[in-house]
């Protein structure tokens, strides 16, 4: 798969990949955003591949190549994401080019990302934790969040890639993954049909995670115990729901329905 470069926000250093041909701007249901290829994969890949599955447009917008990482390097990290992006059937996956572990919640990258909500137009946003381990994924968490609101205020100027002014647009919902740190979830997404499908996508990423012929050093990620690790908190998330996988989220705002029925779970009742 090619990577198509220099199509991101204007003066950045960007790179796509376009799994479809890009015509006019494209309205995706839903957009995730992450600082690192591979946080989508371990966070939300199967909530993004049942909705695919719908027929929804989902896509990708990874904040920086994750070039700080012990094992691989940024362009390996782009290929894998692009191989990622395949498995998830992603209509979009694109890179903001900020550099990983030193980008800010300031003017300068909110305006950057504001530019790819308004871009995609996304009915929903799944974005990092808003704490974690790693301190790229909570600031990443807080100023998705922020640029959500941002986006949707008219007097904020942004540039499409042909000079024009953009729309304001204002996603109707921000979910926070849950990364490495357990997060009591807020709601959870039955994932149990495509957790094979999630696996494989994750597996994309050969130079991060356990591969026994690695000469790279381990890290914290690359041990086996990771994976069984991500598969059994999966699992525990499913039990939370009676089911045998899902992946649960955290909302700055509690979502709300139109009556009790809609939260009757067909295989509970
Ligand atoms: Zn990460």
């Amino acid at each position: 798969m090619a990577l198509l470069p220099g199509t991101g926000f204007p003066g950045g250093t960007h790179n796509s990949v376009f799994l479809q041909p890009e015509t006019s701007p494209m309205k995706l249901h839903i957009l995730a955003i992450a600082p690192h290829p591979d946080d989508i994969e371990l966070g939300c890949a199967g909530t993004l591949i049942r909705h695919a599955r719908k027929g929804q447009a989902t896509g990708i917008v990874d904040l920086t190549a994750g070039e700080l990482g012990t094992r691989g390097s940024g362009e390996l990290r782009l290929q894998e994401a692009a191989a990622a992006a395949k498995v998830m059937g992603v209509a979009v996956r694109e890179n903001a080019g900020m550099a990983d572990g030193f980008f800010r919640n300031d003017e300068e990258h909110q305006r950057r990302l504001i530019y790819y909500i308004r871009k995609y137009q996304p009915d929903i946003v799944i974005a990092a934790a808003l704490s974690d381990r790693h301190p790229d994924h909570g600031r990443a968490g807080r100023m998705i969040a922020d640029c959500c609101f941002l986006a949707g205020l008219r007097k904020v100027e942004t540039k499409a890639e042909d000079g024009q002014p953009q729309q304001a647009w204002r996603p109707k919902r921000v979910f926070h993954m849950i990364q490495d740190r357990m997060h009591t979830p807020d709601i959870i997404v039955d994932i149990s049909d495509v957790f094979e499908e999630k696996m494989e996508a994750i597996r994309c990423y050969k130079s991060q995670f356990h591969a026994p012929d690695s000469e790279e050093p381990q890290t914290y990620i690359s041990t086996p115990e990771f994976l069984k690790q991500l598969e059994y908190r999966d699992a525990l998330t499913g039990k939370l729901i009676g089911t045998a996988y899902a992946e649960g989220f955290v909302c700055e705002n509690i979502p709300g329905v139109r009556d009790l029925d809609q939260l009757i779970y067909p295989e509970l009742a």
